[in-house]
């Protein structure tokens, strides 16, 4: 339950508003066909498989602190390939390539993001915060047509803290002259959306699918769809 009322929405960008991973699997897919990767490497479903769980692995160490951007994109082609069995940076940096050629481009939204930001631009003060990279964040801002909704954008590589540290938090708030208890942090990523908010002392959304199992802090509301929170808000 959201217990005060709020002036402010901090929203994170990829897969609560864009659909990160469908359009990553798509531009993947198409990088893929492209470049002919089954001559060297599994079939696509297994590749996507082996690339996703590094990702993953990734984005929590960045989120945990224990890797830098830098670092992050260096991996994010090179670690799957290789333990795919393929170590080929001129083929690693075609990879990235012509992934990002495929992906930058992309529209795909989480059902009912529009919706829900147009909800809610009238009543509300609103801000992205996200832990994306820089570069892709300003062109998915655009691209996507977000840029007239937000008042604010905070990155992480702007801040230079990423969430869950409650730093880009409070830098948020500062920003924006609320206090915590104005605010509420809308996200898909519990770790760094939910508990990182709630450190911060702001009330959260999780958005997810499958619903809240026991998970620690419980969130302020947990909600399946987006369209749940225009009876809420
Ligand atoms: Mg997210």
């Amino acid at each position: 339950m959201i217990k005060y009322p709020k002036k402010v929405i901090l929203i994170d960008l990829d897969n609560t508003l864009t659909d990160t991973e469908g359009n990553s699997r798509t531009a993947m897919r198409l990088m893929y066909e492209e470049l002919g990767l089954s001559a060297k490497f599994p079939p696509f479903d297994a590749f996507w498989s082996v690339y996703s769980s590094c990702n993953d692995k990734l984005w929590a160490r960045y989120r945990d602190g224990n890797l830098s951007r830098e670092r992050l994109n260096e991996l994010r082609f090179s670690w799957p390939m290789s333990l795919m069995g393929v170590e080929d940076s001129e083929l690693t940096d075609r990879v990235c390539e012509v992934f990002y050629k495929y992906f930058l481009p992309m529209t795909g939204t989480v059902p009912g993001a529009y919706e829900l930001l147009d909800y809610l631009r009238p009543k509300y003060r609103l801000a992205v915060l996200s832990n994306g990279t820089k570069s892709s964040q300003i062109v998915k801002m655009k691209n996507f047509r977000f840029e007239p909704y937000f008042e604010k954008v905070y990155l992480s590589d702007d801040i230079g803290y990423p969430k869950p540290d409650v730093r880009i938090f409070q830098y948020a708030l500062n920003d924006m002259s609320v206090c915590p208890e104005d605010a509420l942090m809308i996200g898909d990523d519990f770790e760094g959306d939910i508990v990182g908010a709630a450190n911060a002392g702001i009330e959260q959304v999780w958005l997810h699918p499958a619903g809240w199992n026991g998970e620690r802090p419980v969130p302020s509301l947990t909600i399946r769809t987006l369209a749940e929170l225009h009876s809420v808000l």
